[in-house]
């Protein structure tokens, strides 16, 4: 019998286990992939973090632990270094093989084993896992679940199959460059990051670079200082708070603080555009205020637009398109057969402490770490905030205070 079984090993749950790792808790967590990757699809050189490295796994609930950055750095005799970088943001691929080294050290994650059931025995949970490889099920029995499966690429119905998500963007890299023309739709970090990268790529003289947003200005990420604190356990906690109607309007307020691009991004942009020579500048188009309807494919795609202002058609003919529209959760079939209560069309209605709502009255519980925009706010997905989360949820887990949770951490005062 477990105490925990975490769903998916991503960084939420990594977090997790590593944060579990010196307490007497008994936990298991199971992933399919074959070793632990975060984003391959997105690590493109140069792209750096858009949380300070404090925020890694575990050192905002305790620095004393084993797998924080900064021991990840002295195991790789980079720690001096790093001292005179003095930079708080690291790059993508660095945090990449950090949380790849704290995967390794870590007995209880299995990979290449995908859960595919679980049933409630009525004083427990049973967790059908298995092996990718060879097909072998086996069963764990535990009192408490956690679903890390977090979210998968959102492609709208209309656009043709062939249309790629930016997850696959650097798989696919070389064969863009081969297109004559290539557009990227979509106005957040990752079409911004996407399209950074082919403008600074060695292309053929010819290649047509296309960038559609259906906005009209490019947001800026939301870096000012009171602003940030948004992402702290006590906005969390009064948003978690808060009646549905007024977190249904508010989740709508925070675009800029989630989806915004990052200053230095538009900085960099910015600067190679102003260098390009004026016949290379000239097959660099950047098309502001366009809904994309549909992409079509024959020999080439055809992408179906609308001006959002002066409300005429258009259309673009093109070699490949990089949709960089987004994510939705990702949720496994199986957590429709337990007794959730749900307070949106997808969202699960989830506690203070991550404690997800049944409609049955039950001793041994079930936690998101995914799926938690509605009841949670923009911290949702943020990184920094997902160890105050793992610390509330080991908490409650455990029955006591393992982790001393910060009180009014914040200059702001929101309710
Ligand atoms: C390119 C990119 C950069 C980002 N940068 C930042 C940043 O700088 N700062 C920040 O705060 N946030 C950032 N984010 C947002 C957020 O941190 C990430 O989305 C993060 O990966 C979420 O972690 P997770 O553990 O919830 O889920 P994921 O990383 O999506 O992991 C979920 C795991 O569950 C597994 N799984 C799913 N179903 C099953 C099953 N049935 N059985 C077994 N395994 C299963 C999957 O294989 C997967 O490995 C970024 C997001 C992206 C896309």
């Amino acid at each position: 019998m477990y105490d925990l079984i975490g769903v998916g090993i991503g960084p939420m749950n990594l977090g997790l286990s590593a944060l579990a790792h010196p307490t007497p808790l008994r936990t298991l967590f199971f992933d399919e992939s074959e070793q632990f990757s975060w984003h391959p699809g997105m690590m493109i050189k140069d792209s750096m973090m858009q949380t300070s490295f404090i925020s890694d796994l575990v050192t905002l609930a305790d620095p004393t632990s084993p797998f924080t950055y900064l021991n990840y750095l002295r195991s790789i005799n980079r720690l001096h270094t790093f001292y005179f970088y003095e930079k708080l943001l690291i790059s993508r691929q660095e945090y990449n093989a950090y949380l790849k080294w704290v995967s390794t050290q870590l007995e209880d994650l299995h990979f290449s084993t995908r859960v595919i059931d679980i049933q409630d025995t009525g004083d427990s949970y049973e967790v059908l896992v298995e092996e990718v490889a060879t097909g072998k099920r086996t069963t764990y029995e535990t009192r408490n679940i956690v679903l890390g499966t977090g979210s998968k690429p959102s492609i709208p119905a209309s656009f043709d199959d062939g249309v790629i998500h930016n997850t696959q963007y650097v798989m696919e890299k070389e064969s863009l460059l081969k297109q004559e023309k290539v557009s990227i739709v979509g106005s957040g970090q990752s079409a911004a990051e996407i399209f950074l990268d082919l403008l600074t790529s060695d292309r053929p003289e010819t290649f047509e670079l296309e960038w559609i947003s259906r906005s009209t200005i490019f947001e800026t990420l939301e870096t000012g200082k009171l602003g940030e604190e948004i992402f702290s356990p006590s906005y969390v906690q009064y948003f978690n708070s808060l009646p549905l109607e007024t977190r249904q309007d508010a989740v709508t307020k925070f675009a800029r603080s989630q989806n915004g691009i990052s200053p230095e991004t538009l900085q960099a942009i910015y600067e190679h555009l102003y260098d390009l020579p004026q016949d290379d500048a000239k097959r660099i188009n950047i098309r502001a205020n366009l809904e994309v309807n549909q992409i079509t494919r024959e020999q080439d795609f055809t992408i179906s637009m609308r001006h959002t202002e002066l409300h005429d058609e258009r259309t673009s003919k093109t070699g490949a398109v990089v949709a960089a529209t987004g994510f939705v959760p990702s949720l496994p079939r199986f957590v429709n057969r337990l007794d959730i209560e749900f307070e949106g069309e997808q969202a699960w209605k989830v506690d203070a402490n991550y404690r997800i709502h049944r409609t049955v009255k039950a001793n041994h519980h079930l936690y998101a770490t995914t799926n938690l925009e509605l009841s949670h706010g923009p911290a949702a997905d943020n990184l920094g905030m997902s160890v105050s989360r793992n610390q509330l949820i080991l908490n409650d887990v455990a029955g006591k205070e393992l982790y001393p949770v910060e009180q009014h951490a914040t200059f702001t005062t929101f309710n």
